[in-house]
């Protein structure tokens, strides 16, 4: 069978889950590779579990393609960190992808500071209309998704179901802890953005990200008071997410 959106049920993302159930994140890479090839990317945030995804990847196919959803509102730190994965990895082929409109346009279009107004619809332009325009070429997506970082997604399982861009979603990482992440990237010397160092543990857009304090939800900064706490990639519920 091939394992492709258009030819999967969800009986068939069980039977592979269970197959693939006792294996570490380096088999299921494997697995991906083996499958997919050319047609699978991995949608970077280059947040931390993105160190350690990307490490991994690097042991199993050093031309991987690596996509990142440049929304143009990134940190300077998080552009910086993408040279630093750039000279430790130069045969990723990584694709920085823009939306249509730019800062400039958007602002024109639907007013000023459309990320306090209606953080969904710029999320839509900025985030999820590129990831969907990008994933077009492929069968599957990697996902540094981790069962713990919220309740949205517990249920991820290893090949999930991926309805929202009809494509198969490949999640490696999902038993990891936080503290393991952080064990890995220490252990092996990675790069990682400097932000996290200063009660950054979640990163996104500028103008969408603060700072947490010790004991608070690690997700807590993202949105912030504004009652969203996902971007709409990853959507919540088992065997679509
Ligand atoms: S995270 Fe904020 S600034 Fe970035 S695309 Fe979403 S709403 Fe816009």
């Amino acid at each position: 069978m091939a394992y492709v959106f258009e030819q999967m049920e969800a009986t068939d993302y069980e039977k592979v889950n269970t197959k693939l159930k006792n294996r570490d994140s380096l088999d299921i890479l494997r697995w991906a590779n083996q499958t997919y090839g050319e047609k699978l990317v991995y949608a970077c945030s280059f947040g931390a579990e993105a160190m350690v995804l990307l490490d991994l990847l690097s042991k199993i196919q050093k031309e991987a393609h690596i996509l990142f959803l440049d929304t143009d509102f990134h940190f300077a730190e998080t552009y910086e960190l993408i040279e630093r994965v750039k000279e430790r990895y130069p045969t990723f082929r990584i694709n920085m992808a823009k939306p249509a409109l730019s800062p400039e346009e958007q602002a024109e279009r639907y007013g000023d500071e459309l990320w306090l107004k209606n953080p969904d619809q710029c999320c839509q332009i900025r985030k999820l209309d590129v990831l969907a325009r990008e994933l077009e070429p492929y069968d599957a997506w990697l996902s540094g998704l981790r069962r713990e970082q919220s309740p949205t997604r517990a249920n991820t399982e290893f090949v999930n179901q991926d309805k929202r861009f009809k494509k198969v979603k490949v999640c490696p990482l999902i038993h990891w802890t936080e503290e393991e992440i952080w064990m890995y990237i220490k252990l092996h010397q990675l790069p990682y953005n400097e932000l996290h160092d200063q009660h950054y543990p979640s990163i996104g857009c500028t103008y969408c990200t603060k700072a947490v304090m010790p004991g608070e939800d690690t997700r807590s900064g993202r949105w912030a008071g504004t009652g969203k706490t996902e971007c709409g990639l990853h959507a919540p519920t088992k065997g679509d997410s």
